[in-house]
């Protein structure tokens, strides 16, 4: 049966538009078509936008109180609906049930954080900065939004953006990876079904052209990214020259400090999970172990065990499936050529996850874990995002040396170490390079209340995204200074 693509909203109507170009969407455990998306232009765009403007007024006069209302109903929906989105998230993505579940609940932890706006939007007042005089600060939202997002986390990722950016009272365009359109769809279904009136929100779809539609409009006040860093770097350039505000969280390339002191059965079971989970695809991978001093001598063998025994298959059939398919050939093929450069400039491979293959699934993406032994700083290994289950491992003789190579990378998302020194813990956090520090925690990723704060070649902008630094983002600050004079009182005031 032929597929029809994916639905738009626009003004409370879902619909397909009359879009010649589609996109197709894979379950990349089989390789199978399961959806087609329109790939939308500037036509759409302009429609989005006009609806969400006309919207914009309705809506941020609507009392804080009656927005969180309905924020709270959508909580209870996706809760309600928690196993069904989840087991969406696994076939578009092809990551494991449990990291599925995973997605889906830091992305409704953001919803239930907005859920508190009313005290966070609250302003200040200063009495009397002048006999009579007061001064107050209000925070108003500042219009229409966008959140263009990536294909690694299909609820996370957009519920980052929109929950905040509606309770703060502005509307919302919300472009999902074409990729994996199918759970950001369903999200949107059960937040009309919570009662957001039509035109708050719309749903767009598509690549590039559809991008710079919505980068360059007149009529859209900020743009929310979160992609690779060479998009990153472009949406923030075009946006901002454009007199867009822009957050644009970019790539990452993560070390995992290994220290002879650390407790290595924590440290084996963190790194697994922070190097191989969701197949790799994730900005906090932690996709370099560093190991310092004898630290190598206990840890590589024993990840190379770990590596070796996590089984590739179907993770929309299998539970012991703990790695499904790439999100695309193309990105497995990628994925592999990085590994052979790594062998072609000198590395030894200690575990090979390319061409994994699973008996009844020839056609999905699969890769198996795979583990780099010696890669040095200035190959081509070091420096790139692999964004797959490969996992680094470099040598160094001390923490000074390990701390510098963070340095050397251009990326500053994450960075973590295992000892049990709290003296060399403090050290390290306090010096590292990167925006986002675990200790003996292999996936620092901070949650909904605190910032996402990567840092240098991983974030452009000023604003992160969650906690209160999105509060900022997705309002203004107006100022009133306030005199109220008796009948025939005084002239003006000059302060001196
Ligand atoms: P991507 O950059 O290819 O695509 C992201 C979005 O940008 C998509 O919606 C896509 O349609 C659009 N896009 C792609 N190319 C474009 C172009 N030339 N012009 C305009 N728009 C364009 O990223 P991806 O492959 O979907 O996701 C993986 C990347 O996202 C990785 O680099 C990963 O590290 C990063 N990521 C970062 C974070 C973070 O918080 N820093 C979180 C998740 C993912």
């Amino acid at each position: 049966m032929a597929l029809s693509p994916c639905p738009i909203l626009i003004n409370g109507d879902w619909s397909v538009p009359e879009t010649a170009e589609t996109s197709a969407v894979h379950n990349p455990s089989t390789g199978e078509v399961i959806a087609k998306v329109p790939m939308c232009g500037a036509d759409v765009v302009d429609s989005a936008v006009a609806a969400a403007t006309a919207a914009f007024e309705g809506w941020w006069q609507t009392p804080p109180v009656m927005r969180v209302r309905i924020m709270m109903r959508y909580c209870a929906l996706l809760e309600e609906n928690f196993e069904e989105l989840a087991a969406m998230i696994v076939v578009e993505h092809g990551k494991t049930m449990t990291e599925a579940r995973g997605d889906l609940r830091r992305g409704i932890e953001v919803a239930e954080y907005a859920c508190g706006i009313t005290d966070m939007l609250k302003g200040e007042v200063l009495e009397n900065v002048a006999p009579g005089i007061d001064c107050s600060m209000v925070r108003q939202p500042i219009g229409v939004c966008v959140g263009i997002c990536p294909y690694n986390f299909p609820a996370l990722v957009p519920m980052w953006m929109y929950p905040m950016a509606l309770a703060c009272g502005n509307c919302f365009i919300l472009k999902p990876s074409e990729k994996v359109p199918l759970t950001g769809i369903r999200l949107i279904e059960l937040l009309e079904e919570a009662g957001l009136p039509p035109g708050v929100f719309s749903v767009v779809h598509g690549g590039k052209e559809c991008v710079d539609a919505l980068l360059e409009h007149p009529d859209v006040a900020a743009i929310s990214f979160v992609g690779s860093s060479p998009v990153a770097e472009y949406i923030h350039k075009t946006g901002t020259a454009h007199g867009k505000r822009v957050q644009a969280a970019g790539g990452a390339k993560n070390f995992v400090v290994v220290m002879p002191d650390a407790d290595f059965g924590k440290a084996v079971e963190g790194l697994t999970d922070a190097a191989f989970g969701c197949s790799g695809q994730r900005c906090m991978a932690g996709s370099t172990a560093v190991t310092v001093g004898e630290a190598s001598e206990r840890f590589i063998p024993a990840i190379v065990d770990s590596a070796s025994a996590l089984k590739v298959g179907p993770t929309h059939l299998s539970p012991e499936a703990k790695l499904g398919g790439v999100i695309t050939p193309q990105h497995r093929d990628r994925v592999s050529s990085l590994i052979q450069s790594a062998v072609d400039e000198g590395c030894d491979l200690l575990v090979d996850g390319r061409n994994a293959q699973v008996a009844d699934y020839p056609d999905g993406f699969y890769l198996g874990a795979s583990v780099v032994d010696k890669v040095k700083p200035g190959m081509t290994i070091f420096q790139e995002e692999v964004f797959g289950p490969v996992l680094n491992v470099m040598r160094m003789n001390d923490l000074d040396e390990a701390l510098d190579l963070a340095g050397k990378v251009s990326f500053g998302n994450g960075a973590c170490i295992y000892t049990q020194s709290g003296r060399l813990a403090r050290e390290f956090r306090h010096r590292v390079k990167a925006g986002m520090i675990g200790i003996n925690v292999g996936v620092p990723a901070p949650l909904a209340y605190f910032p996402f704060s990567g840092w240098d070649y991983s974030f452009f902008g000023d604003l992160h995204l969650q906690g209160r630094e999105s509060v900022m983002f997705f309002t203004r600050a107006k100022v009133y200074t306030e005199r109220w004079f008796a009948p025939g009182e005084g002239d003006v005031w000059h302060q001196d």
